[in-house]
Order: C-alpha cells, then structure tokens, then sequence
C-alpha cells in the first residue's frame, strides 16, 4: 500500500496564477445548484432513463414486427431519444466522474490538499519539506528496519483477547470478590503481571456488575508499568497518535507526535507547521534549565525562621549545601535556593538540574537530604512537609510564571505575509489585533496566570500524553504568553511563544514504555543523551514550544478568518450515528 503523503506532489504545471475558486466550491458537486433535493433528482433521472430504454425498445421491437425502416420516427420517438440522451449525461456525470476519480486520479489524504490551487503552485516552489524524518537537514531516508516490527504490531493488532483465565484463577478471583484477597497483591502473589491483570479484571467487573469490554487486555506490557507507572491495572486506554510536521526549528526537520482525541488538532498544529516551514523555520531557545521542590518547614517564632532563610540565601553557605544536595544523583546539581517566608513558616524553594529526567525524585532525594543535614543546626526546626506548594507542583502558581520550572523556552518565526494570507487563510493586521485584544486584553480581563495565549495547553498534552510525560504538569507547562508584531513595513509577522515552565523528562516515568519511547525515538530523543547528559530533555523542551508556536499561528488564523466553527464541524464532528454506535 502507498504510505500517505503529507503534502500534494502533483507536479508543478506552471506557476500563472489561475483563477482563484473559494475552498467551498472545490468539494462541492453541480448537483448542489439543482431545485430538488438530491435524492428525488436523482430518483427522477433514473425513472426517465429506464422508462424510455422500455419505450424505444418496445419501439424498435414494434418497427420490425412492422417492417418500419428504423429511421423512420415520430414525434414521441424524437422526445424519447432526448429524454433518454438527456437522463444518460445526468446519471453519467453524477456517477461516472466520481468512479473516474477515484479510480484513476487517486486522492490524498493531505487535509491541506483542498487549499487553492494557485496557492499549491506557488507556495510548492519555497516549500523545501521532504518526507518527514526527525532528524536535521539530512532529510535522506534512514535505512528501513527489518520486517518483523511491523508484523508484530500488525499481530497485536489484529490478536482476539487470548487470556483465558483457568480454574485456578476462578479460585482467586472468587477469593478477591470476598475480600480474602486484596486486589493489590495479586503482581506479587502471582508473579505474573498479565495474569494479575486479568484476574483483577474479572473481579472488578463482577463485585461492579459493571463489563469492561471495550477496555483492551491483551497486548499490553504489564510488566513495564509494574512499580513505576502504575497500581492495580485493568487494562489501558487507547488514545490515536497523530503526526503534525515536519515542525523546522533550528535547523532540524521534526515530525511530532500527538497523542489527542480532539479532531482538528493534529491537523491545525500541521498548518502551523506548514506555515513555519514555508517561512524558513522557527528559532527555540533554552533560557533555564531547573526543577524546584519548596518543602515547608515550621519554627517556635518568626525570627528563627528568618534565620534559616538569611543562612540558606547566604552565598557563603552555597557550597555546603550543594555538596549535600547533590550526594543522591550522579545528575542532580543544585542551582539555587529561594526562601518565602510566613510568620513561623519557611518555605525554602531548591532549584537543580536533572540531566534527562524531567526530575521530580531526584530533586526531592537531594531536599531530603538537605533537611537532614539542617536539622544539626537548627534541630527546632520541624519540616511540615517535603512539599509546601511553593514548589509548585501541578497548580497554577505565579512562582512559576515569573521563576520558571523545569525548562524556560522562547521560540520565535517571522511568517512571511504570502503565508499569513496563502496557507493561514487571514492577514498580518488582523492576526496583530487579534492577538492584542484576545491573548493579551482578553486574558488580562479574565485575571490569567500564564494564560496569555490561544491554546498551549492543547499542544502540550498530546505531546505529553505521547511521549510519556506526566500530563498533570499540562499545568504549569502550557503557562505562555504569545506574542504578534507586523514587521517589515507591515508585510510579515513576528510571532513568539514565551514558555516559562515546560517539565518534560526524556528518562524515568512513563518515557520508558514501549509505545512512548517510540514517539520520543521519532523525535530523536529518546532516553539519555550520550554526548552531553540533559541533551535530549532540552531538545524535547525546545520541540514542545515549538510546537505551540505552530498551534496558536493556526488557531488564531482560524479564528481571525472566522473558519473555527466550520473547521470543527468538519474534523470534530463524524457522520456517524452516535446513538447506534453505543447501543
Ligand atoms: P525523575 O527524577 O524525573 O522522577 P527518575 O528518578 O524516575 O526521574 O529517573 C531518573 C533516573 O534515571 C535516575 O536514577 C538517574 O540516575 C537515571 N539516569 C540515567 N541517565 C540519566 C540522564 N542522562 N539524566 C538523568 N537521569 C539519568
């Protein structure tokens, strides 16, 4: 089968620009303009057409019987004749161009392959993209892997539910029904993951009465979540992973991944990315590199709290402390120490780095150790908890947005204004105001924190979702202000994601599963980078907020252009009856 293409390649006829036909009429038929509706034209034709076949066979029969010479006609054999002319056009080009079409043009599968066709001609001739392949400018085609992964992943596909639970699992399934068993020991007392599953499965649907058929089973590593990931599994949830790029940022071609079940989204983040490439690519920038964790420690009076926050905002005491801290992790180096203080209370924010990790445990491992250290000298010191929420964890915090977490990114693109207007369908002035009055007045209205933007947190949780990062830190990562300026005398526009706390790890947690992995080895970051430790964390950081960028240039393209609603109608909305669907 031919792999989809991303991008039409029809060849380049000629670069006039031809007439310019409005997107509704490429998909609509001539049949649209007819007083009827389709169904009653169409049952008329059909009613004409076999009604004089019959006529002028019977005819025809009739002059032979008669010896008539058979150009001899009447009146009702001429309007016979053009009736049946007539209704064998209609029926010919309503069903005829179609079956012609499909068989002999193929169609592709590109959304953006409806968009004029002088904008296909001349946009072709900048569009520099090749096959989507993740690495930098070097776009040739890596060698193919051997066959057997894609019969294995066609395998588990295809594979019927193969657990069969025995009458020994019936036993321990009725012994957890009866709560003889706990459910949480069934890895451990089994020694089979799978089988764990499946038994805990069968349990829950029946102490529920609750099916849970449509929740996969089967061709799922049970083993790799175990201890890691996650608790007392029942199966997984499937979620599609789409493809929007090549996303071109700084130099290198990237097809990113989005695990999303939000028509549309794929498909408007491939604009964006579209745009950007036509535009010669956007430029991300690293600014901070640190994951925090404030824990909240308690005294008997303020003064001996302030007294902790001047000792560990002394530079003096720096090097002790990180000597301490950074005992626990080859990766961990603390950065810097932060103190907030209330009344009694010290929350006492530690920022460092964590190579690859996204570094939630490392840097917690390297506080713990810090505090037990602290208590020598302060011993009335008595820590509430590891986190105080200065951190801040998974909550939208404004210590976030002014000091960062995790990784601090700035991506830009200058779009040309051939663009705005060609493939984003709007114009550099009304993106301008648009985003004046929307991302900046509109959020400053509604008391945003890090919300200066049309949708980050869209881009950010399917990759996310796809590369194997917590999506609860959706939370604090999509914190972004976007920024629109006109430059070049107006003709281009300058646009900006500023992304002050993007937390992404390309180690540890969900990274390391299978279906994971495999997004993060297209993007080619998968796992630790052998050159310079942190590497391919950074890169992700930087792919993540590029990706935005590409997501709010078509966004607010599409709301600037008022073709939000329709657009969704078209993606978000399948023919299909729900209401059968679910019976
Ligand atoms: P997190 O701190 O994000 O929760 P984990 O502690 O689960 O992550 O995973 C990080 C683990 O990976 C640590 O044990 C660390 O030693 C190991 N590791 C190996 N290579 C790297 C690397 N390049 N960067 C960070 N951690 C690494």
């Amino acid at each position: 089968m031919e792999a989809p293409r991303l991008y039409s390649t029809k060849p380049v006829q000629s670069l006039k620009p031809t007439k310019k036909i409005p997107l509704e009429e490429d998909t609509g038929k001539a049949s649209d303009a007819l007083p009827l509706p389709l169904y009653l034209t169409n049952a008329l034709f059909f009613t004409l057409f076999f009604s004089v076949v019959y006529f002028l066979l019977s005819r025809w029969r009739e002059k032979i019987r008669t010896s008539t010479p058979l150009h001899v006609v009447t009146f009702s054999d001429i309007i016979a004749i053009l009736s049946f002319l007539a209704s064998f056009i209609y029926l010919l080009g309503f069903f005829g161009i179609d079956f012609v079409q499909s068989s002999v043009f193929q169609s592709s599968p590109d959304v953006w392959i409806s968009e004029e066709e002088d904008d296909e001609v001349l946009l072709a001739k900048e569009d520099a993209r090749k096959v989507p392949c993740g690495q930098a400018l070097d776009c040739s085609l890596p060698p193919l892997p051997p066959v057997a992964p894609i019969v294995t992943a066609q395998k588990v596909f295809d594979e019927k539910p193969v657990t069969v639970l025995t009458e020994e699992d019936e036993e321990i399934i009725k012994s957890v029904v009866a709560g003889t068993t706990p459910s949480y020991s069934l890895e451990s007392k089994l020694g089979d993951c799978k089988r764990a599953a499946a038994i805990r499965r069968e349990a829950l649907q029946r102490l529920t009465g609750k099916s849970l058929s449509g929740l996969p089973l089967d061709g799922f590593d049970y083993e790799s979540i175990l201890g890691q990931c996650c608790e007392m599994p029942v199966g997984y949830v499937q979620i599609p992973v789409g493809i929007s790029g090549p996303l071109l940022v700084n130099g290198r071609e990237y097809s990113v991944p989005m695990a999303t079940t939000e028509g549309c989204l794929v498909a408007s983040t491939n604009r964006g990315c579209k745009a950007i490439h036509l535009s010669g690519g956007a430029t991300s920038v690293l600014l901070k590199d640190g994951m925090t964790r404030a824990p909240c420690v308690r005294f008997g009076t303020a003064k001996r709290a302030a007294d902790l926050k001047l000792y560990l905002e002394d530079p003096d005491n720096f090097e002790t402390l990180s000597v301490v801290f950074n005992r626990s992790s080859r990766f961990g180096r603390l950065q810097g120490i932060k103190c907030a203080i209330a009344g009694k209370n010290l929350y006492i924010r530690f920022t460092c780095s964590t190579g690859d990790a996204m570094g939630m445990n490392m840097v917690s491992k390297g506080v713990q150790n810090v505090l037990d250290f602290l208590q020598t000298d302060f011993p009335d010191m008595d820590v509430i908890g590891i986190s105080g929420n200065y951190c801040s964890d998974k909550k939208p915090a404004a210590v976030n947005w002014i000091e960062g977490r995790g990784k601090s990114v700035v991506c830009e693109a200058t779009i040309k204004g051939d663009v705005v207007r060609k493939v984003l369908k709007t114009s550099v002035e009304s993106l301008v105001e648009l985003n004046m009055l929307k991302n900046l007045t509109g959020s400053a209205m509604a008391g945003a924190l890090g919300g200066f933007n049309a949708h980050a947190s869209n881009i950010v949780a399917a990759i996310y979702i796809a590369t194997g990062q917590d999506p609860a830190q959706n939370v604090e990562s999509s914190h972004c202000i976007t920024m629109m300026e006109a430059v070049n005398d107006g003709k281009d526009l300058h646009v900006s994601v500023t992304m002050p706390s993007i937390e992404v790890g390309t180690v540890g947690g969900g990274t390391q599963l299978a279906s994971q992995s495999a997004c993060l080895n297209l993007l080619g970051v998968k796992g630790a980078s052998k050159e310079t430790p942190g590497a391919n964390s950074r890169t992700l950081a930087t792919i993540v907020a590029s990706a935005v960028l590409a997501g709010e240039l078509s966004l607010m393209s599409a709301i600037a252009a008022g073709q939000l609603v329709k657009s969704h109608m078209k993606y978000n909305r399948s023919t299909k009856d729900v209401s059968k669907a679910s019976s």
